[in-house]
């Protein structure tokens, strides 16, 4: 599903990602982990073309994204994305937010359209917010909302980079109930950034150490924050638990 070969990335002369070799089938819940500028949001963003890649090979839902034949758009279609920021669309309502893309990326009719938008909706439990703006919401609602009008695109993929860091508190769980509860009921292949260690415990199947651009642990989730293998890896759960 997702496969990153020899992968090697450069900002100019900086090294950020040194040799990445990683396999991430249909279905799975990885979590990735690593100190800040280690090189998370980079690996993430090469998965849709965010970010290129200077060596190696990076294969996308079977298509390698170095082949200059892959349709970007076509990945970018497959492959959701939730950031830290979610950037709805300040003057549309929560439902035209989750209607626009498929609307004119699927060109989706407008009622099924619409009846999936509603669907979605409940799902991320906003369904009395579909006429309120983004201004009406509160963050955690806004980033619900986000994930609801990624998810309309029917994505194989879902990728998320911090997604609650800019939440205040006492709306993180909320986020983390709807992320987790989407990774448990859809075939979906996500991978999650988040420093929320108790999550990453309920939601991952595998969680991935990285550090100073490389993977230094890659393991079943129990076997990681049991046994850590590394040095480096215990170090950083033993400042972050
Ligand atoms: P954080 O936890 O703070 O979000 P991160 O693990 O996501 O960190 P990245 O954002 O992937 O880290 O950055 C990895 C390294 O690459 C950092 O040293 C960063 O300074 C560098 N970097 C990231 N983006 C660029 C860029 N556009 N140009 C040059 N260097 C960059
Ligand atoms: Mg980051």
């Amino acid at each position: 599903m997702i496969e990153f070969r020899n992968v090697q990335k450069y900002y100019g002369k900086f090294h950020a990602l040194k040799n990445i070799n990683l396999k991430i089938d249909k279905g799975e819940t990885v979590v990735l982990i690593g100190p800040s500028g280690s090189g998370k949001s980079t690996l993430v963003r090469t998965i849709n073309g965010l970010e290129d890649i200077q060596e190696g090979h990076l294969i996308v839902n079977g298509e390698d994204l170095t082949d200059k034949k892959t349709d970007i758009n076509q990945i970018r279609t497959d492959v959701g994305m939730v950031f830290q920021h979610f950037n709805l669309y300040a003057n549309k309502d929560v439902l035209e937010n989750v209607m626009i893309a498929p609307r004119i990326v699927l060109k989706k009719s407008e009622d099924e359209n619409r009846k999936t938008a509603l669907q979605l909706l409940e799902r991320v439990g906003l369904s009395d917010k579909a006429h309120n703006m983004p201004s009406q919401i509160s963050g955690g609602q806004e980033q619900r909302v986000a994930i609801a009008r990624s998810l309309a695109m029917k994505p194989k993929c879902m990728l998320f980079d911090e997604p609650t860091s800019a939440l205040d508190p006492e709306m993180i769980e909320d986020v983390l109930d709807v992320i987790k509860q989407i990774t448990e009921q859809s075939d979906m292949t996500s991978i999650i950034v988040t420093h929320k260690m108790w999550f990453a415990q309920e939601v991952a199947n595998r969680v991935i150490f990285l550090d100073d651009g490389q993977i230094i642990e890659d393991r079943k989730t129990n076997e990681f924050f049991e046994h850590p293998e590394n040095e480096r890896t215990r170090k950083f759960l033993s400042k972050i638990l």
